[in-house]
C-alpha cells in the first residue's frame, strides 16, 4: 500500500505554505485507499514548541487532513536511531572524525582560496593501506558517514523531473554529533525506513537533502521511496512565505471564518490543478489527485482569492451545516444562539464571504445593533417617526407572526401615512438590524422576535 507522510518541524507556527506539504500527501494517500503518517520533527530543542505543536495538530484537525498513524515525535526516537547509528558503525558503514571546529573552518578557507566548493575532505576516512592521523587527545568524535564515492545517485522526481548529482559533489555527511546525537537526514531516513513510507512529498528545500538520504537508504539495504518535490509558496509579495514574514499561522483562518473544504479547495489549487476547475468539493479533490497533475512552478498566495473561494463554498452550503459553524463563532463573542440559526444563514449566506461576516449578521438577531449616526439622521427622519410608531402597534396585534402578517401590516401603514416601500423600510432595517442593507425585510423581520423588533422600533 501507499504510505506518505507529513514531517513538520514545530519551529514556529505552520502556515499556508506548510500545510500544502501537509494536503497533497494526505490526498494522495487517500486517493490512493493508503495511510497518512504525522511525524513531528521536534530535534531542534531550541527552537520547537508545544504551542507550534498545537496548532500544526488543531490545523490538521480542522482541515480534516487527518492520520493514521502518529502522531510520532523524533525526540521519542532517539534510542532506535542510536540503535541504527550502532549497526552502521559495526558494519563500517560509517567512522569517527576527530577534526576541530578550527581545522575545519580552515579547510574551508582553503578551499574558497582555490575556489573549490567547501566540503569535508576525507581526512579521517578510512581506507585500505591509508594511515589515519593520531587521535588528539580527549577528542570526542562526530559520525560521518562513507558516502559512496563515484558514480552518480539519480531519481525521478515526480514534480521536477530526473535529477542526477555525481557522489562526488557530496562529502563524507556527519551523521551523529560528539555527544552520540543523530543528525537530522539521518533521523529523517530511519524514520522513513521505519515508517515504510513509499513517497516522500515535501518542499524543494528539501531537495539538496535527497541525494544524501539515498545513499543512507542504500547503504542500510534500503530502495529510497519515490519523492515529489513541491515548489515554494510565495507571498503577496513575492516572497518565499514564512513565519518570519508574517505569514499568519493556519488556525488563525478558522478564526477569520474560513471554511475547510474552501481551505482544502484553494490550497490544492496552489500548485496543482485538474484542468480548469476552479470550484470543488473535498469528494472531488481526492477523486482527481494525482501527482501528476503537480505544478513545477513556484505558486502565489492571494488572500482575494481564499475569500473568493470561501464565498463561493459558503453560498453553496446547506444551512444546517453552515449554522455550528457560525455558532462556534457567535460562542466567542459571548452569544448563544437557537434554533432560529439555520434559517437566519439561509437568508444571509449569499451575501457573505466568511463565518464571521454572517455572524456579523446573525448577532443583530441575538444583541443590540448600533447604528451609525449617519445612518439614523439619513433614514430615521420626523416625517417617518409617525409611520413607525404606527407600525410598532399594528405589529404588536397581528394574530401571527410569520411573513405573509408582518407583511400586510407593513403595507396597511403605508397606505394610512402615504408613503412608498423604501421610506418605511429603509428606517426599519437601520433600527432593527443596524444598517439599511439588508434582505428582503418580511423575511427579516420574521426571523427577529417579536418582542426585539417593536422595542427597536419604539427607540425612534
Ligand atoms: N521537517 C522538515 C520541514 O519541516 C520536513 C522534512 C521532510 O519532509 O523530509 O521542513
Amino acid at each position: 500500500t501507499i504510505r506518505t507522510r507529513f514531517a513538520p518541524s514545530p519551529t514556529g507556527f505552520i502556515h499556508l505554505g506548510n500545510i500544502r506539504s501537509a494536503l497533497y500527501p494526505w490526498a494522495f494517500a487517500r486517493s490512493q485507499k493508503g495511510d497518512f503518517i504525522l511525524r513531528i520533527e521536534d530535534t531542534d530543542l531550541e527552537r520547537s514548541s508545544q504551542a507550534a505543536v498545537d496548532v500544526i495538530l488543531e490545523g490538521m484537525a480542522w482541515l480534516g487532513l487527518d492520520h493514521d498513524e502518529g502522531p510520532f515525535y523524533q525526540m521519542q526516537r532517539m534510542d532506535r536511531y542510536k540503535q541504527v547509528l550502532a549497526e552502521m558503525q559495526a558494519q563500517g558503514l560509517v567512522y569517527p572524525c576527530y577534526m576541530s571546529v578550527e581545522e575545519l573552518d580552515a579547510l574551508r578557507e582553503r578551499q574558497m582560496a582555490a575556489k573549490e566548493k567547501p566540503r569535508y575532505d576525507g581526512t579521517w576516512r578510512p581506507e585500505p593501506g591509508k594511515i589515519l592521523p593520531p587521535v588528539p587527545e580527549g577528542g570526542k568524535p562526530v559520525l560521518r558517514f562513507k558516502n559512496p564515492q563515484g558514480g552518480v545517485v539519480a531519481w525521478d522526481d515526480k514534480v521536477k523531473g530526473r535529477i542526477e548529482i555525481r557522489n562526488d559533489e557530496l562529502d563524507d555527511l556527519v551523521i551523529a554529533r560528539p555527544d552520540g546525537t543523530p543528525t537530522y537526514n539521518f533521523c529523517v531516513v530511519v524514520d522513513d525506513i521505519d515508517m515504510r513510507i513509499t513517497h516522500v512529498i515535501r518542499g524543494d528545500d528539501h531537495v539538496n537533502n535527497t541525494p544524501r538520504q539515498i545513499n543512507i537508504f542504500r547503504a542500510l539495504g534500503k530502495e529510497p521511496p519515490v519523492y515529489a518535490h513541491l515548489p515554494t509558496v510565495l507571498n503577496e509579495q513575492g516572497e518565499k512565505m514564512s513565519k518570519r514574514n508574517g505569514a499568519k499561522p493556519v488556525t488563525q483562518y478558522r478564526d477569520e471564518g474560513y471554511l475547510p473544504d474552501a481551505m482544502v479547495n484553494y490550497l490544492a489549487r496552489l500548485g496543482w490543478s485538474h484542468g480548469d476547475d476552479e470550484i470543488f468539493s473535498r469528494e472531488q479533490f481526492l477523486e482527481w489527485f494525482d501527482l501528476d497533475h503537480l505544478g513545477r512552478s513556484a505558486a502565489q498566495f492571494d488572500e482575494a482569492k481564499l475569500r473568493w473561494v470561501n464565498a463561493q463554498h459558503l453560498k453553496a452550503m446547506a444551512d444546517e451545516a453552515l449554522a455550528p459553524l457560525v455558532a462556534e463563532q457567535l460562542s466567542k463573542r459571548g452569544i448563544t444562539a437557537d434554533d432560529r440559526l439555520p434559517r437566519i444563514c439561509a437568508l444571509f449566506q449569499d451575501r457573505c464571504d466568511t463565518t464571521v461576516a454572517l455572524a456579523n449578521w446573525a448577532a443583530a438577531f441575538y444583541t443590540d445593533v448600533n447604528p451609525s449616526a449617519e445612518e439614523r439622521a439619513q433614514h430615521i427622519t420626523e416625517a417617518v417617526k409617525p409611520a413607525l410608531a404606527a407600525l410598532a402597534s399594528a405589529l404588536a396585534e397581528l394574530a401571527s407572526w410569520d411573513k405573509a402578517a408582518i407583511s400586510t401590516a407593513l403595507k396597511a401603514v403605508l397606505a394610512a401615512h402615504g408613503l412608498k416601500m423604501p421610506q418605511l423600510a429603509m428606517p426599519v432595517r437601520v433600527l432593527v438590524m443596524g444598517t439599511a442593507q439588508t434582505p428582503s425585510l418580511d423575511a427579516v423581520l420574521e426571523l427577529q422576535s417579536r418582542e426585539l423588533v417593536i422595542a427597536r422600533l419604539q427607540k425612534a
